[in-house]
């Protein structure tokens, strides 16, 4: 969870002292943190190995059962977000005990008696780090985000979608089952941006984007492909599954309304079906192609059609994966 918003930042104090505990706890709860105080391991343990745990942790290395140092280390072993703060609190003087509790992976270590003023300051400067950690870890998923996804429409982009077929290709051989691939190509859009200008034409994409986001699957995805063509997945979908699938994406966006100044434009989608074979190697390319094959005889079919690429369009794809070629249409 994170904590940059909370007001109050929560702490597990884990020591079986009684008295110690109580002066604990009431420091901390003095000092602005939402205390609970335990007084072993085990129950330390629990609470941060727990769902929604407290980050911040005051372990005391000495108590009966589960010792603060071994809390430290089976948290650690983990090894998963969201990290926990470890302060440990011993009367372990020895430099070879506080460099032990480090090996197990304490942030920070305080030898008892300990002044009240520099523990102070030390639980400070681990709610610090958690909050300075919070921020990079935003940070890094707006970044995750916008390196993955398209601008205008919100979708994946080509790069993610393709990643995802890869991988879905490769679950599916190891399953052996099928994947379908869907090639979405809006009709005549040109005609769109030609009447409505470029920025009622962007409009409308992210509009028919949000459209067929909605009527996806949990486990499907979609991603804008090109300009104005966006590749859909069904994992473990076979013909008749994913021409089902192609079908309600024609219907839905063919069926919904688009705002212009103009007044309300309908829109037509040409679709490409392609379905892997578990027996192929898992390589996206040749599959993309032979939806797109599909989807080049829609077209000329006259449009607002859904058409299944034959296991020849795939076959004639494997058979020419190393010149790769570029779509006929984009
Ligand atoms: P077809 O039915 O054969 O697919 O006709 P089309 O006009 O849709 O196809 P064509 O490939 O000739 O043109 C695609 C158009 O999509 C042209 C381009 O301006 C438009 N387009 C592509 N990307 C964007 C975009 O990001 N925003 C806008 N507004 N238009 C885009
Ligand atoms: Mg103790
Ligand atoms: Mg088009
Ligand atoms: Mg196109």
């Amino acid at each position: 969870m994170s904590v940059a918003n909370s007001k109050k930042m929560r702490v597990v104090i884990a020591e079986d002292d009684k008295i110690s505990r109580r002066v604990l706890e009431a420091s901390l709860t003095e000092w602005g943190y939402d205390v609970t105080a335990v007084a072993d391991g085990k129950e330390a343990l629990e609470l941060l190995c727990g769902e929604n745990a407290p980050r911040l942790a005051v372990l005391d290395w000495m108590m009966p059962g589960i010792e603060g140092v071994e809390v430290c280390r089976k948290i650690r072993e983990r090894g998963e977000q969201p990290y926990v703060y470890v302060l440990l609190l011993s009367a372990r003087t020895e430099k070879k005990d506080m460099l032990a509790g480090l090996k197990a992976g304490a942030d920070d270590y305080l030898t008892k008696p300990f002044d009240t003023h520099e523990l102070r300051a030390r639980i400070f400067a681990g709610e610090r780090i958690l909050r300075l950690q919070d921020e990079l870890i935003g940070t890094q998923g707006a970044l995750q985000f916008q390196a993955t996804h398209d601008v205008l429409t919100g979708l994946l982009n080509r790069g993610a979608i393709l990643r995802d077929v890869t991988r879905e290709l490769t679950r599916a051989r190891r399953e052996n089952t099928s994947v379908g691939l869907i090639l979405v190509d809006i009709d005549h859009f040109k005609a769109v941006n030609d009447r409505y200008g470029h920025l009622t034409g962007d409009a409308i994409l992210h509009g028919v984007a949000l459209r067929m986001s909605g009527l996806l699957r949990a486990y499907d995805s979609i991603g804008r492909y090109g300009g104005e063509e966006f590749l859909v997945l069904a994992p473990s979908s076979d013909a008749e599954g994913s021409m089902q699938f192609a079908e309600r994406l024609r219907a839905g966006v063919e069926s919904a309304t688009y705002e212009t100044e103009a007044g309300p434009l309908r829109l037509t989608l040409s679709l490409g079906v392609a379905i892997s074979n578990p027996e192929e190697a898992p390589n996206a390319q040749p599959l993309v192609q032979a939806a797109d094959a599909a989807l080049y005889r829609a077209k000329g079919a006259g449009r607002n059609r859904i058409v299944l690429a034959t296991p020849d369009d795939l076959v004639g794809q494997l058979a020419s994966t190393s010149r790769l070629q570029p779509l006929s249409h984009t």
